[in-house]
């Protein structure tokens, strides 16, 4: 039984009295992910300059409300970063950030101290505007979430199903079923969506996400593995509510499965008790844990993530999970919280700067520390997230950081005929029904 309520507060306002780290930006314009960190956090204005309706890809309210935003790319030395900036959110419209088109150039221009950053708007790809070979539009199937292509298989959640409801407090998708996506997908339009990203997008990873299906989730996924596996070729990740039945990712890993990840959101326990209460009742998060264990262990260093939210529990407990999930050897997969329209947490505050810098600096050297493969995977941008890639433009400067980002270039090499051998289709002997 939860205990929240009896020592801890769990209301608006505790992200941004949890740490302060007192870092300010005065007077020295920010690199490109401390930019991403704080549009995280503020969100930005859109000037009535900008043509996005021709520029931009449309704005998607799925996937928990988080993709809602507009996706941005800030070019940088190190690397360029994608973001999924917030613009539609009440705190969108305070911000000190304001996009503008500026003879043809977008600019971000930050109005405290007239800073201005070019930003790239990623176009909308061409196959958007058109269908299946069985007549569904192709961004009902699938969209685009930085470069990799992001299919929801069913936006049916069973937490939103329950009386009184057990949805995710966060989350928004129960609230858009039906809006924007077909609510389950045919394989056959998985496939032609996945293969005219590949060939019109350049995308190498799909990624297959899905709400509570009622303990059936892996069975459900199977067949769309196998299919974007054998008859496209792809790397292939699940973001999927776990189970104990370990034998199931065992199974997936046959059909193709390259990834796993594992949305526990939060590492404080009353925390995961209060705000999901659908995955405390029916789930667990020792389920999240046990998963995430068994997995990195089968797949390998960096092959699969714990994904959390920072802004919300305090910012101890989010570093303790980046400990935790580098520790297994697992990717940190770090979302800064976003107070969707429509969700519970709706009015909650956005998280601080100032805090998220803390915890962007500590995900760079927990993965220094453990050894994480990053941004080793080819042409795998995520725009929702700060990925641990991003936080090289935050890596102290001394012979350690140098010492990793030479081995992560040498491992880039190494991995790039590895991962085209992995995306060619393959022919799966695996059956993906299960045996009666
Ligand atoms: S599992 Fe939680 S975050 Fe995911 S769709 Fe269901 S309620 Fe939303």
């Amino acid at each position: 039984m939860s205990t929240v309520g009896q020592n801890v507060v769990l209301s608006p306002g505790t992200p941004s009295e949890s740490l302060s780290s007192g870092t300010s930006h005065h007077g020295i314009p920010l690199n490109p992910c401390e930019l991403e960190i704080d549009l995280f956090c503020k969100g930005m204005r859109i000037d009535p300059s900008c043509a996005l309706e021709q520029d931009a890809r449309f704005i998607s309210r799925t996937r928990a409300g988080l993709g809602s935003g507009l996706e941005i790319v800030i070019p940088g030395s190190i690397k360029d970063v994608w973001v999924n900036v917030p613009v539609e959110e009440d705190f969108a419209q305070q911000s000190c950030y304001r996009l503008v088109l500026d003879s043809g150039q977008y600019v971000v221009v930050d109005e405290r101290q007239g800073f201005r950053y070019p930003v790239r708007i990623p176009p909308e790809p061409a196959w958007y505007t058109r269908s299946t070979s069985r007549g569904t539009p192709m961004h009902k199937v699938g969209v685009l979430q930085g470069t990799y292509l992001g299919i929801y298989i069913s936006n049916s959640c069973g937490f939103w199903y329950h009386s009184p409801a057990l949805n995710c407090r966060f989350c928004a998708t129960g609230l858009n079923v039906g809006v924007n996506e077909v609510a389950v997908k045919d394989v056959d339009d998985v496939v032609d969506v996945a293969r005219a990203a590949k060939e019109e997008s350049g995308v190498t990873f799909v990624h297959f996400n899905s709400g509570f299906q009622t303990d059936r989730d892996l069975d459900v996924a199977a067949p769309y593995v196998k299919a974007v596996k054998s008859r496209v070729g792809a790397l292939v990740g699940l973001q999927l509510i776990p189970t104990l039945d370990t034998w199931k990712y065992d199974r997936l890993i046959d059909l193709g499965a390259d990834h796993f990840s594992f949305c526990y959101e939060f590492q404080n326990p009353e925390f995961f008790a209060k705000l999901l209460p659908g995955k405390e009742k029916l789930v667990g998060q020792k389920t999240f844990f046990r998963a995430l264990e068994y997995t990195s262990k089968k797949l390998g260093k960096g092959a699969c993530s714990g994904e959390i939210i920072a802004g919300v529990e305090p910012v101890e407990d989010t570093l303790r999970a980046i400990d935790y999930i580098t520790g297994l050897g697992a990717f940190p997969t770090v979302c800064i919280f976003r107070p969707t329209i429509g969700a519970d947490m709706e009015h909650w505050p956005s998280p601080r700067y100032e805090d998220m810098l803390v915890v962007f600096r500590h995900l760079y050297e927990a993965c220094r520390k453990n050894r994480i493969p990053i941004d080793v995977t080819p042409n795998i941008e995520v725009s929702l997230i700060v990925q641990p890639g991003d936080t090289r433009y935050l890596a102290p400067r001394n012979w350690r950081t140098r010492w990793y980002g030479m081995q992560m270039s040498v491992a880039r090499q190494i991995a790039r005929p590895y991962f085209w051998w992995k995306r060619r289709p393959k022919a799966i002997t695996a059956s993906e029904v299960l045996a009666p």
